[in-house]
């Protein structure tokens, strides 16, 4: 589904990503786990075209996203990012929040955009909060919404930038649910964390970036149980 080649960012002088090299099969579920400052935000946020790359090429079934002539829209249609911190906006419902980008951007009609935001919000359990603000919702459900948001346009792939680190312990595990519900469905997902039991909960696959690179990757029972670089282990050490 994805495939990110030889990648490099740069801030000024700050290399950020490094010739990174990642690719994520249909169905498959990526983490991103590495120190902080590793480069696992910038990646997400490259593969979502909010920010450029300096070199090297990022393909989405094939196609190749970072050609300066693809359409940004239409690219982050196929895929959807949450971020930490949930974004709703306060002044709109659950129901506007999630139906926002689909029918004004994407311009999809806007009948079609609600039954599917009502759809998901039944499957998720958030039936009854459609018409409510966000500010009526815990951190939890607020979180699944945006999930929800990003679900909405069917997207090829999605990412998730430390989705839980924002939530209180209680109010962790309804995402944790809700992504490995969606995991179940099939859905290609790469996400970034800092919490080394959801990796080995959810991922097929664990990448260990450092310094912008992936330094090693492989099933979470090698690379969080017995990783081969030194430089794993002692992030491992650090965190636990
Ligand atoms: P964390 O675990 O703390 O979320 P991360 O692995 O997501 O860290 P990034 O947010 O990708 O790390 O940041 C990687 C590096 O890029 C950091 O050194 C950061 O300061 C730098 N950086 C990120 N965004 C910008 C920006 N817009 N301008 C300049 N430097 C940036
Ligand atoms: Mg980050």
């Amino acid at each position: 589904v994805l495939s990110c080649q030889n990648v490099r960012k740069v801030f000024g002088d700050h290399v950020v990503l490094d010739d990174l090299t990642l690719d994520v099969a249909e169905h498959e579920v990526v983490a991103l786990i590495g120190a902080s400052g590793s480069g696992k935000s910038t990646l997400l946020r490259c593969v979502n075209l909010l920010a450029e790359i300096d070199d090297g090429t990022i393909h989405l079934d094939g196609e190749e996203i970072t050609d300066p002539r693809a359409d940004p829209d239409l690219v982050r249609q196929k895929i959807g990012l949450v971020f930490q911190s949930y974004n709703l906006f306060p002044h709109m419902t659950v129901l506007d929040n999630i139906t926002l980008a689909p029918v004004r951007v994407h311009k999809r009609p806007a009948a079609e955009a609600r039954d599917q935001a009502v759809q998901w919000l039944e499957r998720v359990g958030l039936a009854g909060k459609a018409d409510a603000y966000p500010d009526r919702l815990s951190g939890g459900q607020q979180q699944r919404v945006a999930i929800v948001r990003a679900l909405v346009n069917s997207p090829r792939l999605l990412l998730l930038d430390e989705v839980t680190s924002a939530l209180d312990p209680e109010l962790v595990g309804e995402v944790l649910t809700m992504i490995r519900d969606l995991k179940g469905e099939g859905m290609t997902m790469v996400l970034a964390t800092h919490e080394m039991g959801f990796a080995k909960q959810v991922a097929d696959r664990v990448a260990f970036l450092e310094a912008g690179r992936v330094l090693e990757q492989g099933p979470p029972s090698q690379v969080l149980g017995d990783p081969v670089e030194a430089r794993t282990r002692q992030f491992l050490s650090r965190i636990i």
